[in-house]
């Protein structure tokens, strides 16, 4: 019989389990604490549960937790990170500043959504990733206990793997979970709407969409989930939402809590960074409470796209801020490990990251 995987069960799962298993009931807490709360390799850790629970546990499950195969450091202090998935390798991202540790964690091995300008969407699909996949990324690098930030912005669509990626928002914070804030943790997508619905309803992470194109056919061009999920209908169903306070139209929930909601832009060379494009995209934008993050474009090979210089991107930035349109600039990092948005691709690795390192 296949063992069971641990780590990626929330607290009800883990009560549950351990009645089936014949467990004291205080046992559930102490494993959830082991899973989320501790950098732990193995079920034998959890010294402070009996042998005997072990024994048990380790009959029916596994823990789930796998150390990175390899570590790659840029000159500007940006790490990548190879992990190891049933599906194939996937890589993750860490991103020291001065005031944050921010993590860039992987949903998926490849992506289904094939944007023209993306290493992953190059890649092609490879596989889902569980939760236990993805929330691994997290406790398995060295700098997990000083992590501020989470971005799911690493390999694959989010919301074409949702109920895992809805999962590991639970785990991440709730209180018998990691216990983070939901405005330390943001969710990326090219807004494909059932699962960005589920999402809105059943998680209070930051939600960035990356829109790229203000133009229909322009993001149809470069971005083929645009034909089934138009951004501009998209736009039209989040105005419904009020993203300051968290809640859906009708709904009252206790609290004051603060969505960031924002808008993934990059600026590519005379196709999307004209007037007419910033027109647009404040037309489009105007009515939600959201930002632009303006994002240099990362070269990838076989593309016919070329990135603009940074007084560009400043001169963008500054007009749709004059026009009531928030912008940040977002800063280049990692980019001569392939670590920076847009270039990560474990397709040339798979065959020679069988064996840890
Ligand atoms: N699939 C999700 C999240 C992963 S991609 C999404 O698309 O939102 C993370 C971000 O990197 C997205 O905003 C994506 O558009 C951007 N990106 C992709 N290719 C890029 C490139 N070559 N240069 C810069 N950013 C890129
Ligand atoms: Fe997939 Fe995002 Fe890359 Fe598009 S930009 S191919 S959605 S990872």
């Amino acid at each position: 019989m296949e063992k069971k995987v641990l780590s990626g069960m929330n607290l009800a799962e883990i009560q549950q389990m351990t009645v089936e298993l014949g467990l004291p009931k205080f046992t559930a807490k102490q494993i959830v604490d082991w899973l989320y709360r501790k950098q732990i390799y193995s079920i034998d850790e959890m010294t402070n549960l009996s042998k005997e629970a072990r024994r048990k546990l380790s009959e029916h499950y596994v823990l789930g937790r796998a150390s990175y195969l390899k570590k790659v450091e840029s000159a500007d202090g940006t790490e990548k990170y190879l992990f190891p998935t049933a599906k194939g390798t996937v890589e993750t991202v860490y991103i020291p500043t001065a005031d944050r540790a921010t993590l860039c964690i992987s949903s998926q091995v490849g992506c289904k959504m094939g944007c023209k300008f993306c290493m992953t969407g190059k890649q092609g699909f490879e596989g889902q990733l569980t939760a236990a996949e993805i929330i691994n990324q997290i406790y398995s690098i060295p700098h997990f206990e000083h992590l501020t930030n989470i971005v799911m912005m690493g390999q694959g669509e989010p919301f074409d793997n949702t109920e895992q990626v809805l999962r590991v928002c639970e785990l991440m914070t709730a209180s018998y979970g990691l216990a983070w804030s939901p405005k330390r943790i943001t969710v990326s997508t090219v807004g494909l709407v059932p699962g960005l619905k589920r999402f809105l309803v059943e998680s209070e992470c930051n939600l960035a969409i990356s829109l790229h194109f203000p133009l229909p056919e322009l993001r149809a061009e470069w971005m083929p989930a645009e034909k089934a999920y138009p951004i501009q209908r998209l736009i039209d169903q989040l105005k419904e939402y009020d993203f300051c306070r968290n809640l859906r139209p009708g709904e009252a929930r206790a609290g004051n809590h603060q969505r960031r909601l924002s808008f993934e832009y990059i600026l590519f060379k005379n196709i999307n960074d004209g007037e007419k494009h910033a027109k647009a995209l404040i037309r489009m934008l105007k009515e939600l409470d959201c930002r632009v993050n303006l994002i240099p474009y990362h070269t990838i090979p076989g593309a016919a796209l070329q990135g603009v210089d940074e007084a560009k991107m400043k001169a963008f930035r500054d007009y749709l801020t004059h026009h009531g349109l928030f912008a940040t600039l977002r800063a280049s990092r990692g980019q001569d490990i392939e670590a920076a948005c847009g270039l990560l691709n474990t397709a040339h690795q798979q065959k020679n990251n069988q064996q840890p390192s």
